[in-house]
């Protein structure tokens, strides 16, 4: 049903079990009951074979297991996903498997097994140093379990390790934030996620807040958090390379990447995306019928959607416009048929009179201003 093309695959793996929900998350996410996991399995392993030959031959570029809190899952669970992917697809040289970890699930024994199975890149949701803000967002580990974290994944031998950090928390000042950025730098992490509290309707931290008002801190304190995260980060060698991303060089989450330059990704597991070659689609969140539709032989999906070529030109516009590297017209250009800088004259005249992005031969670079203002940017393309 979709063509394939020469461009690096990469298999996203949703495995959406918490040890419990945090007030600010509106992830698909829910309890890991006992024995829910080995029930998901089978159909997890069954799904993959019925939708390898999607990726056309291709092996895969990176391989991410996110959620949920996949490492409150055994390490063994994991072995067999990544083992099933090497089977039924095959992993490229150097593939990069990707893990999203809770601090308090991990031990060095964990850690070497996870290692053992093929992960190769870490990323532990610290969110914040400030045991009281922890509390506060509903985490489940304390700023110890991730120093511990770290040192036993160095230890056992990840070289590549990221964290994540939320900033723009109920009661934070600049001090307890630059505090948070400096505690993470002591860590030496390779690559750095930091995200702004959003406030989604549905979710306890959404009912509780109003954006910009106490005990959030105003627009000038985020805008003033953001600008000392950024010299902080830059000098200690971890560069920019999306509005929420950083990373050493060379430490780019290959899995991100592609994603923001519109790239093909296989999608497994309940309520997991995937996108190939301008098809874009849901499984079903929802573990049981998920399961159930496998087990039948049917495809588990939620919804599918063919995007347009101007639909595809201006994802990549505005994917690209999140990123330090730019837009590539020349690609948007052979999705139109059509000569964007013609197309969208206005638009990008307005992005150089603005300072927010420039023109260097095909690419379309986001300034730093830009790049504060992206959704902005991208919106005057619409
Ligand atoms: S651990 Fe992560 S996915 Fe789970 S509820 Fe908390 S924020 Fe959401």
């Amino acid at each position: 049903m979709i063509s394939s093309g020469t461009r690096p695959c990469g298999l996203y793996i949703h495995l959406p079990f918490c040890a419990g929900r945090c007030p600010y998350c509106d992830f698909f996410a829910q309890p890991l009951a006992p024995g829910l996991a080995r029930v998901l399995l089978p159909a997890l392993l069954r799904h993959l074979e019925m939708a390898a030959p999607l990726a056309g031959g291709r092996a895969l570029g990176h391989v991410y297991l996110g959620g949920g809190t996949p490492s409150l899952l055994p390490a063994g669970i994991i072995a067999r996903l990544i083992q099933a992917a090497r089977q039924h697809l095959g992993l490229a040289p150097a593939c990069e498997i990707s893990l999203e970890a809770n601090p308090g699930t991990l031990s060095a024994g964990k850690l070497q097994a996870l290692k053992a199975a093929g992960v190769n890149r870490l990323s532990l949701g610290a969110q914040s140093f400030d045991p009281a803000l922890l509390k506060l967002l509903g985490r489940r580990h304390t700023p110890q379990d991730t120093r511990r974290a770290v040192a036993q994944a160095r230890a056992v031998g990840f070289a590549n390790l990221s964290l994540d950090l939320i900033y723009g928390l109920p009661g934070q000042t600049l001090a307890m934030a630059r505090g948070d950025i400096l505690a993470a730098l002591e860590l030496r992490p390779d690559h750095l996620s930091l995200y702004e509290l959003t406030l989604a309707p549905e979710t306890p931290f959404g009912r509780a807040y109003a954006k910009g008002r106490p005990p959030l801190p105003s627009e000038d304190q985020v805008l003033a958090m953001e600008d000392a995260a950024l010299e902080l980060l830059e000098a200690a060698g971890l560069a920019r390379y999306e509005v929420s991303n950083f990373a050493r060089p060379g430490h780019e989450c290959r899995h991100n990447q592609d994603t923001w330059r519109g790239g093909d990704y296989l999608a497994l597991g309940p309520g997991a995306h995937g996108h190939l070659a301008g098809r874009r689609w849901a499984w079903l969140a929802d573990v049981k019928a998920y399961v159930e539709a496998v087990r039948a032989g049917r495809e588990p999906l939620e919804f599918s959607e063919d995007l347009t070529p101007r639909q595809r030109a201006w994802e990549l516009i505005m994917l690209g416009l999140r990123t330090v590297e730019g837009v590539d017209l020349a690609r948007v250009g052979a999705l139109l048929d059509r000569d964007p800088r013609r197309m969208w004259a206005g638009p990008l005249a307005q992005l150089s009179a603005q300072g927010w992005a420039r023109l260097e031969g095909d690419l379309l670079m986001p300034t730093p201003l830009g790049l504060r203002l992206a959704d902005a940017a991208a919106g005057l393309f619409l």
